[in-house]
């Protein structure tokens, strides 16, 4: 396994130096933050991980509770989150991440703790940075969970850019950088086409491995007892139309998928995102336990104060961008006229159109319907 990871690895290297482009430029600079001071102090959690291959580390953070946390300054194998749940009689693995390296990288550290029957993986949403390794699982006859409109959702959005010139693909994305109208919508637009340009090589080189075991989000929550370890499954809106989380309310530790993103801002270009679903369902993390250990979908392990956070960052969206719906400014230019305030510099925009871009839109189009 080791060395298929390091094949593997090789190939990507050669891969993102040819077409992946300035988004793993950028990302290659931001390095993950070491765990918080009062995290490093938290019983539950572990002070050296279990395994760090620098692309990710897998850290205990709980009795059988493990968290995959992706490190994309080191590499992209994982890109974003994950863990595995180990009990008496089954572990359960969380994401397929980025590259099938990426989903074996996790198994193998799972065999180091435990020799258990996998009951199943899950892709906590359909986007490819948690999918695009799922072949893994195909291979290893691991049955994969996730959202019932997830496999159609993987084919609908990845396969299109199978079989395709990249800048067929990414046309209209060249073109808003061609007709930007100033240097900022120009930087704006380039940041969405080096996002883009990451999506597209990672889906073109990836074979789609389809969730085989589909949850329907009218029959959650279910609760999972892996002998001594009881997991529930949740379905909550906002970040993608196919989010589930998984909770295990004995240990206080919730893996929220994208639903929470720590030290960067959310990321909204889904066609299914709703912001106002998702500050509710923010509300509602906020309101569980006030030791509750969180594994966001990207950025470090967090407590309550990581929700605080993006609260905050998703309240400022909405406070700038109602002035200037109150003001009648078009949502064009709305999108791009966000000012990052000084408190929330240090954290990493992935792209201004998937980001804050998409936020105002879903915004807008809410204030619109007369919903929030
Ligand atoms: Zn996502």
């Amino acid at each position: 396994m080791a060395d298929l990871t390091n094949g593997f690895s090789r190939r990507q290297f050669l891969a993102s130096t040819s077409c992946f482009g300035a988004f793993y430029a950028v990302a290659k600079f931001i390095p993950l933050p070491a765990l918080a001071a009062e995290l490093a102090s938290d019983s539950r959690v572990s002070p050296t991980p279990l395994v760090d291959k620098g692309f990710a580390s897998v850290r205990k953070i709980g009795n059988g509770l493990y968290a995959t946390i992706s490190d994309t300054s080191k590499g992209f194998q994982t890109t974003c989150n994950g863990g595995f749940l180990v009990g008496r009689n089954a572990a359960f693995l969380i994401e397929g991440f980025s590259s099938a390296p990426g989903a074996s990288f996790q198994m193998d550290a799972l065999r180091m703790v435990s020799q258990v029957p996998v009951k199943c993986a899950l892709d906590t949403h359909y986007h490819y940075d948690h999918s695009m390794g799922n072949s893994f699982y195909g291979a290893s006859g691991v049955p994969l969970w996730a959202h019932a409109s997830a496999a159609k959702r993987i084919v609908d959005s990845y396969a299109p850019m199978q079989g395709v010139e990249k800048d067929t693909a990414l046309a209209t994305f060249i073109k808003r950088v061609r007709d930007a109208k100033s240097d900022m919508e120009r930087a704006h637009a380039q940041s969405d086409l080096d996002a883009m340009t990451g999506i597209f090589g990672v889906a073109n080189a990836s074979v789609l491995g389809l969730p085989n075991h589909p949850l329907d989000p009218a029959k959650l929550p279910i609760s999972i007892d892996l002998g001594g370890l009881t997991a529930v499954l949740e379905s909550y809106p906002g970040h993608s139309g196919t989010d589930i989380v998984v909770r295990v309310p004995e240990q206080n530790v919730v893996y929220t998928g994208d639903l929470l993103f720590n030290g960067l801002y959310p990321v909204c270009f889904d066609a299914q995102v709703t912001v106002s679903g998702w500050r509710e369902t923010l509300k509602h993390f906020a309101a569980l336990d006030k030791d509750t250990l969180f594994v966001p979908g990207h950025g470090q392990i967090c407590g309550q104060e990581g929700i605080a956070m993006i609260r905050e960052v998703f309240d400022d969206i909405a406070g700038q961008a109602e002035k200037m719906y109150k003001a009648g400014i078009p949502v064009e230019e709305a999108r791009e006229r966000y000012i990052v305030p000084d408190k929330f510099k240090s954290l990493f925009i992935w792209a201004w159109g998937f980001a804050i871009g998409s936020a105002i839109t879903n915004l807008y189009v809410e204030w619109k319907a007369g919903k929030s």
